[in-house]
Order: structure tokens, then C-alpha cells, then sequence
């Protein structure tokens, strides 16, 4: 399959209209190499409607991450089926609403660095052209900065700069692969968010960081809930050195 990446600033423009009239429709759902986001699965739980771990258990497959060392979700496919996607269609996307966010942003991909000193996030943006998508063709205009806003983007990015954040403070204070205990904690804070919840209600970790409001609003806001999660494990797995229990 031939690639090409393209640099594109927020004002440059690029053509591409996805539909269904396309010879190539659903072709970029299958042989997929998919990774999910904390914030990703959070959202194809609840589009779903079933618990994250059931989620976790149905759909995903943990590896550690080659560079980070941090637990990292990519989506179960069958290699033999031709690593198809399993919420494609016929008719398309069964999560299209709720879909992860490499999958909105397409054909852009975001690019993020985070400054040690200042503690701001730059991004970039790149175009990917495949040689197996007609999208290009005849396509219609866009802007970088439109395409974010047309495909809601904005809050993914959002919630995955946590990420960003917590991976660059790991690779400064814990390099290598983490620990048994701290894998796990990781694990189910970031990724089974709904385990997550239940530890949290039942006393079994500390909230003293986080206020009662705060605390109030995680029993039905998997959002606010996520981003506890994320502060949580800053605090207890990256930043404090004493020992911890979940
Ligand atoms: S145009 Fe590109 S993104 Fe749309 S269905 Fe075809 S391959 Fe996929
Ligand atoms: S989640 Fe939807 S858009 Fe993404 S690969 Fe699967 S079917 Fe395609």
C-alpha cells in the first residue's frame, strides 16, 4: 500500500469527500493496525452500551508500548478475516458517532510535542495519502482547522494530551517498562474506567487530590470520571514515591 504524509498547517487546505458511492468504501477498515486511546474506548463502551471491561475482554488486545513502556490497547481483529474492523458494516460504521479518534481525523493524523519547561502542547497535523482511498478525487475543500471542527475532534484531542502528558512525565521519572503492580494500576485506571469508578466508590483509593464535586460528578460522567483517572495516575504512579494500594 502506498503512503504519502504531507505536512499541513491549521489554515492550509486539502480535498477529500468520503461516501458510500465510492469504490473504496469501508476499504480503509479493514487490515488495521488500531490503537485506542483511554478516551477512544471510553467512547465505544458507552456506543456500545456495555461495561469497559467487557469491552476490553470482546475487543481489545494489550501490548506494552516499544517506545513508552506504558500498557497500549489496539482493537481484536481477525488476521485471517483480513484484520477487518469488528463495528464495520455493509452500510459503513456501526460506531461512526462514537468512532476513535485516528479514525474522525482521517486522512489528517495529529502530531503532538510536549514542552518539558513551559508544560504547552505544540501540535502538527499531516496529510496521508493512501493509494487504496479515492477520497482525494474530486473531493471537496477543507481547511485543518475546519476538518477538526466538522469531524469533533477537538475534545479527543483533549482528553488524549493527558495521555501525552503522563507518557512524557513516565519517560522523565520511570524509564523502561513498569512494573507488575503499577501495569495493572495503569491498566485499570486508563483503560477499564468503569473498574476504575467502582474502586473509587468503594473507598478502595485515595481522593484526597480531587474535590467532593468533583468526586460527585465521576458516579455518571465517564469524561470527568477519565480525567480523575488521568490525574490519579500521575499523582500516585509518576509523581508521589510512596507505595500505593488499589
Ligand atoms: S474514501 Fe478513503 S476514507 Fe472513505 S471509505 Fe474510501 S478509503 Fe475509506
Ligand atoms: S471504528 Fe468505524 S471507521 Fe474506524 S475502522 Fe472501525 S468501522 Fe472503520
Amino acid at each position: 500500500m502506498e503512503e504519502n504524509f504531507i505536512p499541513l498547517s491549521p489554515d492550509d487546505t486539502f480535498s477529500f469527500s468520503c461516501t458510500s458511492c465510492l469504490a473504496c468504501f469501508n476499504e480503509c477498515c479493514r487490515d488495521l493496525n488500531q490503537y485506542l486511546t483511554p478516551y477512544d474506548i471510553l467512547r465505544l463502551k458507552n456506543s456500545l452500551g456495555i461495561s469497559s471491561g467487557m469491552f476490553l475482554k470482546k475487543y481489545a488486545s494489550y501490548h506494552t508500548g516499544p517506545g513508552s513502556g506504558l500498557p497500549v490497547v489496539t482493537l481484536k481483529t481477525d488476521y485471517g478475516t483480513g484484520s477487518i474492523c469488528p463495528f464495520v458494516m455493509p452500510s459503513g460504521c456501526r460506531v461512526y458517532k462514537d468512532r476513535p479518534s485516528s479514525c474522525r481525523i482521517y486522512p489528517l493524523a495529529r502530531l503532538v510535542s510536549l514542552n518539558r519547561e513551559s508544560g504547552k502542547f505544540s501540535e502538527y497535523y499531516m496529510m496521508l495519502k493512501e493509494s487504496h482511498c479515492f477520497g482525494f478525487k474530486d473531493g471537496s475543500e477543507h481547511t485543518v482547522k475546519k476538518w477538526i471542527i466538522e469531524q469533533d475532534i477537538e475534545q479527543y484531542n483533549r482528553m488524549n494530551d493527558m495521555l501525552m502528558e503522563i507518557i512524557s512525565l513516565k519517560n522523565q521519572t520511570k524509564p523502561g517498562e513498569l512494573d507488575i503492580k503499577s501495569g495493572y494500576l495503569f491498566r485499570t485506571a486508563l483503560y477499564d474506567i468503569d473498574a476504575f469508578r467502582a474502586q473509587l466508590f468503594s473507598n478502595k483509593i485515595q481522593t484526597d487530590d480531587f474535590n467532593e464535586e468533583e468526586i460527585k460528578a465521576a458516579k455518571h460522567d465517564d469524561t470527568v470520571l477519565l480525567k480523575i483517572a488521568f490525574s490519579w495516575v500521575k499523582q500516585n504512579l509518576f509523581i508521589k514515591t510512596s507505595s500505593i494500594d488499589f
